[in-house]
């Protein structure tokens, strides 16, 4: 196999499986874009086996400690390990992400579950030169109905790739309802937002909820309704859902309906929404702040902060005394502490005291590796105002 030598100090000596152009010391036997490599140190001695691609600013991905070609075995194995790890943590592999990337061993594969239905994504050129690969272990290990590749995520193209849907398996699967834990989700493979559903929060619904019984909840970037059914589940005496997507809005709509629950619906810019209703003086117990990731590089961290910081202060604006809100950053450029800093910032701004009364991560289908920080991406924080003046 051609051999990446890696520079001292780069960040594979420190737990990352990551090799940036920058860490590769000598390239030799003229690897293609795509091709499986051998990682030496500068002492010759193996440091695992890597997924290369030049075009990329991470030209090399660590798959394996030791000598191992990406053949159907292997993908065999990996996939049914990823299962089993969240069989052992007690995770509905019916609605999941049975594949997360980097933090299942497979560097750029992501595989969706919605039962029958399973959803890929590959966003590295080697995972997807080897799809055929992967969808006959797919289909060995899951024995799914239809297998579709929403390979529409424009990472692909630093990779080199084309952006595309299309079927692996089965015809095209028509939208169709999945319940879990009395709520509904409308799960369109084809359209919908990321595979169908923001699996990573699904946990965060019954956390989130418990807090909810009697209190006028208001859920801003709501998507489909997650955390607005679970709290009217819960009892909530009122949830109001705001989201800018009609469609996302009409799916909630149905979920809503469907698991009989009354629910207002806004379509509307969030940001919009709460500056009429601070001025208004609408109040609310529960406030819910999960909106998509204001940036996807570390250069526009700034502006991600400013939006942090706006919603943050309305939000506190409007809350109750005794009222609590619930803030999830989805960006793993935005640090925890920064976040943190954002709300407390906020806070002083908006003359009240909070109590931090809980934390949320990411659901551990999205799996966190110690060794890898990019992998931990979404943080939450409930807080409470204790005092305003
Ligand atoms: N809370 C959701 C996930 C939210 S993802 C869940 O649990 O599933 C972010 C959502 O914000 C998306 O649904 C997107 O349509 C919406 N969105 C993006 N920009 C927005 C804006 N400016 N105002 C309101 N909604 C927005």
């Amino acid at each position: 196999m051609p051999t990446l030598v890696v520079q001292p100090r780069s960040r594979l000596f420190h737990g990352h499986d990551w090799v940036y152009a920058s860490d590769v010391k000598i390239v030799t036997g003229n690897p293609e874009p795509g091709d499986e490599v051998i990682l030496n140190d500068l002492r010759g001695k193996p440091l695992g086996s890597a997924i290369y691609n030049p075009r990329s600013q991470i030209v090399a991905r660590r798959y394996s400690f030791r000598r191992q070609h990406l053949d159907a075995d292997f993908f065999k194995r990996r996939i049914e390990r990823a299962v089993k790890v969240r069989d052992s943590l007690g995770i509905d592999t019916n609605l999941c992400r049975l594949v997360w990337s980097e933090s299942d061993g497979l560097p750029g594969l992501i595989v969706d579950s919605y039962g029958d239905h399973i959803v890929i994504q590959t966003l590295t050129l080697a995972m997807g030169l080897r799809e055929n690969l992967i969808v006959e272990a797919l289909i060995e290990v899951l024995n799914p109905k239809t297998i579709t590749a929403r390979n529409d995520a424009p990472v692909r193209k630093a990779e080199g790739m084309e952006v595309e849907k299309k079927m692996l398996l089965g015809e095209q699967p028509a939208p169709f309802a999945i319940q879990s834990a009395g709520m509904t989700f409308q799960i369109d493979v084809w359209e919908g937002q990321k595979t169908g559903l923001y699996l990573d929060q699904i946990d965060n619904y019954q956390l989130v909820a418990r807090h909810a019984k009697g209190k006028r909840v208001l859920d801003c970037f709501s998507n489909q309704g997650g955390f607005a059914q679970a709290c009217a589940l819960a009892g909530a005496s009122e949830v109001t859902a705001v989201d800018a997507s009609e469609s996302a809005n009409l799916q909630a709509q149905a979920n809503a309906t469907a698991s009989g629950l009354s629910i207002k619906f806004v379509t509307d810019n969030a940001f919009d929404f709460l500056k009429d209703s601070e001025k208004k003086g609408d109040k609310y117990d529960l406030i819910i702040l999960d909106p998509p990731s204001f940036t996807k590089t570390k250069n526009s961290v700034n502006d991600a902060m400013r939006g942090y910081k706006e919603i943050h202060l309305r939000a506190m604006k409007m809350m109750e005394p005794d009222g609590i809100m619930m803030t999830f950053s989805c960006s793993h450029h935005v640090s925890t502490g920064e976040f943190y800093a954002n709300i407390r910032d906020a806070a002083v701004d908006a003359k009240r005291s909070l109590r931090l009364i809980e934390r949320y991560s990411q659901r551990p289908d999205h799996p966190i590796l110690v060794g890898i920080p990019e992998t931990e991406y979404l943080r939450g924080y409930a807080v409470q105002v204790i005092a305003s003046w």
